[in-house]
Formats: C-alpha cells, sequence, structure tokens
C-alpha cells in the first residue's frame, strides 16, 4: 500500500486514506490508520517525537505508527512512501527469542547431563572397582 505526502496549514477534519498530512507550522502529521479502520492517527513532529522526512518516492514517518490504543491495535511502518507492517517482523523477533530460549534451555541441560553423567561415571567406576575387588 502506498502513502502520498500532502503539505497542510491545518490539518484537515476529513482525512483521504492512503495521504499523510503534514503541516510543518504545527510541527504535526496526521492520516488515517493504514488497516482501514478509519481512525485518525496524529503524530506530533520533533526531535523527540516523530522523525519524518520526504524523499523523492514518498514519505518516511521514524519510529514505527502503533496504534496500540486503537482497536485494530495495527502496527507498520512508513517508508518511502510504502506501508509495512510491522506483524511479520515483530513474529521474526519473536521466533528469534524463542530460538534463543531454546538454545539457552539447550545449554542448560547438557550442562545438567554432563554433570549428572561425572557422577554416573564415578559410580561406575565405584561399581566396576568394588567388582574388580
Ligand atoms: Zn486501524
Amino acid at each position: 500500500m502506498k502513502i502520498k505526502l500532502q503539505y497542510t496549514h491545518f490539518i484537515p477534519k476529513e482525512l483521504r486514506s492512503g495521504v499523510l498530512y503534514v503541516s510543518k507550522e504545527f510541527e504535526t502529521a496526521a492520516h488515517l490508520c493504514a488497516c482501514g479502520c478509519g481512525a485518525k492517527v496524529r503524530t506530533p513532529l520533533g526531535r523527540t517525537e516523530w522523525k519524518f522526512e520526504e524523499t523523492s518516492d514518498g514519505p518516511c514517518l521514524y519510529p514505527s505508527i502503533g496504534n496500540w490504543q486503537q482497536k485494530c491495535k495495527s502496527h507498520y511502518w512508513i517508508q518511502h512512501g510504502e506501508i509495512l507492517w510491522a506483524k511479520e517482523w515483530s513474529q521474526d523477533m519473536i521466533e528469534r527469542g524463542r530460538h534463543g530460549e531454546e538454545t539457552r534451555r539447550k545449554r542448560y541441560y547438557e550442562k545438567l547431563y554432563s554433570q549428572q553423567g561425572g557422577i554416573l561415571r564415578k559410580l561406575l567406576g565405584w561399581i566396576k572397582g568394588l567388582w574388580k575387588s
């Protein structure tokens, strides 16, 4: 999905979907939620707020748009006039996190087994020793 850039003085009351309205005077941007739910998303622009950049392909907003307060809870990025859904990214991150956890768990059990193995070997050695004598 593409999003176009439109400079405006005041953010209009009625927003059109697929348009990012930017008011440099009021340092704010607004657009309709990319999921199509119709929610207005306002993003203040500034050093500690969103960073806006105009490229030849379209607008960029940084960081991502997270509409947690909306019903849809959509999360996406606006990059070079393109809507990039963050869902797959977070899914990927979840997978990576899970993988990390598995590796940690495996290492823990490996360590545990090797320790137990050590005890077993000692025990076996002791038993063998008993048989020898
Ligand atoms: Zn939405």
